[in-house]
């Protein structure tokens, strides 16, 4: 992956802004149960990056869940269109997980 200075990315209606600088700790595809429901696939995909380097223009809703792991896990979607954004696990708390990492990889 080449290295990206900074991306921005919105979700389907455009009221939710973000915008991360470099790369991605990791991007990975999870299968657990909570990512099948909240993408309605088989799995959903997410980049993580550390907190300091993601920042968030707009409103969104969140709802908390516990993880298979036991970790709390928050989930913020946008109010208006319901596009999942970004989810926080308290065991990482300095990063946040991007729920919608083409549209910022491909510049949508
Ligand atoms: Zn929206
Ligand atoms: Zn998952």
């Amino acid at each position: 992956m080449p290295d990206i200075d900074q991306q921005e990315g919105g979700c389907i209606c455009g009221g939710v802004r973000y915008r991360v600088t470099g790369s991605p700790v990791i991007v990975a595809h999870c299968h657990c149960r909570d990512c099948q429901r909240g993408g309605g696939g088989g799995h959903s995909t997410g980049a993580m990056f550390p907190v300091d380097r993601f920042r968030l223009t707009g409103p969104v809703r969140q709802y908390q869940l516990v993880s298979s792991q036991g970790t709390r896990v928050t989930r913020s979607f946008c109010p208006t269109c319901a596009s999942p954004i970004f989810g926080r696990n308290d065991g990482a708390p300095d990063h946040v997980t991007s729920k919608r990492p083409v549209s910022l990889l491909c510049r949508a």
